[in-house]
């Protein structure tokens, strides 16, 4: 082996494509297998924020998405039933003058295109589409990953992209035991033309409301207005992108809540439904020359908006750590793991501990519902939950 290793990378989502594409373009020879026959992520929204489009920007791709995206104004917080506002904090301009970066409200699908075509020219990078990903085998010198079709593929490193279900952490450590959070999320994307005038507006919407919370924000140029809408229920414990639901059920789910959310419920043409799993923060995730990103390693629920720029800084510090260290691939490989332990644990739980923010009783009744939201949302405890998250520069991260 010399110095850059050959990496095969199970799964392509937007963990492992970043990571296909930062390898090839610091050197390393790159193969991704992704079980679906086409690079279609499923049809609903995504927010990066400035430490996940600094990665996409430092990758050359960043103008590229940006052009397909929506640069959101800023954020608010609405009280669930009154319909009550305050100011989250700026986006646009002040999110590049601050972080540096953009802060991108973006359509998966379109995430993913831009993701693949540049992974598709570069000529040290290939994917292979229907290429189920089920076992590997490793030694001392090298990896061997088994895919459904019978047929086997070898390289120096392997990298289990494959999200939520990993079958290659399955592989490193058995099968996991997810605990549901009591939590369903929904989702649904709504033609922007669909909405009452006042709500067509480049903002992020964050209402929260006792046990639930409804999140919106613009995509595509501002055509459309994606969706999530979060409620405590135990009766349903799916964890999967494509279950459906009935907007009778969303709204049965949101009665009581303001009109603007019903407007927003009652033009989601099919509704998905997702259950939202917990997972204790993993102490290691790389074993010899095999290791995990993304959610394959630290799943989160989507309250901090943080799953996939994590997954996207993974990846860039993964290709950083193969191509400017020294030592063995599994000494690299740790370096890699150990870089992001703590920022993703803290992901974790940082995103975990927004349940009972959003959801908190207090939000039930009205008087204390205003000066909860104003000490919640006041400055200071903003800045202290979010300013290390967007900070975070993945060229200078410490490597050791
Ligand atoms: C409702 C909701 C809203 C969210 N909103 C945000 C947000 O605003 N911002 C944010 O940063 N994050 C958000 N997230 C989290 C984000 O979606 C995930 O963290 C992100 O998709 C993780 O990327 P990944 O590449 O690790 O995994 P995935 O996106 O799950 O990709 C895994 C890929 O691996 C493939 N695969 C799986 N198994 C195999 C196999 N055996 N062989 C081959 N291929 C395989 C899959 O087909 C898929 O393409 C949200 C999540 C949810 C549920």
């Amino acid at each position: 082996m010399g110095s850059y290793p050959r990496v095969l990378i199970a799964g392509g989502g937007i963990g492992g494509l970043t990571a296909a594409l930062a390898l090839a373009r610091m050197g390393c020879e790159v193969a991704v297998y992704e079980q679906a026959a086409e690079l279609r992520e499923v049809g609903a929204g995504i927010q990066l924020a400035a430490n996940g489009t600094h990665v996409l920007y430092a990758l050359g791709v960043g103008e590229a998405l940006k052009a397909l995206s929506c640069e959101a104004e800023g954020k608010e917080i609405r009280i669930w039933n009154s319909g009550e506002t305050w100011k989250l904090f700026d986006l646009g301009k002040v999110s590049i003058e601050r972080y540096g970066y953009p802060y991108l409200t973006v359509y998966r699908p379109d995430l993913l295109g831009v993701l693949e075509r540049a992974v598709r020219s570069e000529k040290r990078a290939l994917i292979h589409l229907g290429a189920k990903c089920i076992g590997f085998q490793q030694t001392e010198t090298s990896v061997t990953l088994q895919l459904e079709n019978g047929s086997t593929v070898d390289g120096d490193v392997l990298v289990g992209a494959d999200g939520v279900h990993s079958r290659i952490r399955q592989g490193l450590f058995g099968p996991d035991k997810p605990q549901f959070t009591g939590v369903v999320a929904w989702r649904g994307i709504v033609p922007m033309e669909r909405l009452p005038r006042h709500m067509v507006r480049m903002v992020g919407t964050n209402w929260v409301g006792p046990g639930g919370h409804v999140v919106h924000y613009p995509l595509r140029a501002g055509k459309v207005m994606n969706f999530v809408g979060a409620l405590e229920r135990s009766d349903w414990q799916v964890e999967s992108w494509s279950a459906r639901g009935t907007t009778g059920e969303l709204a049965a789910d949101f009665a009581g809540w303001h009109d603007d959310v019903h407007a927003l419920i009652r033009n989601i043409p099919v509704p998905f439904k997702w259950a939202l799993m917990v997972r204790p923060p993993m102490e290691r995730w790389s074993v010899g020359r095999v290791t995990l990103l993304g959610d394959a390693c630290h799943s989160m629920v989507p309250f901090l908006a943080q799953g996939a720029n994590m997954a996207i800084e993974d990846g860039y510090i993964m290709a950083r750590a193969l191509t400017e260290l020294p030592g063995d691939v599994g000494s690299r490989l740790k370096a890699y793991e150990n870089a992001r332990r703590e920022r993703t644990r803290r992901a974790v739980e940082g995103s975990a501990d927004n349940i009972q923010r959003f959801h908190n009783r207090a939000l039930a009744d009205p008087a204390r519902a205003r000066e909860y939201v104003s000490r919640e949302w006041a400055g200071a405890p903003i800045a202290e939950r979010y300013e290390w998250l967007f900070r975070y520069d993945v060229t200078t991260a410490e490597l050791d």
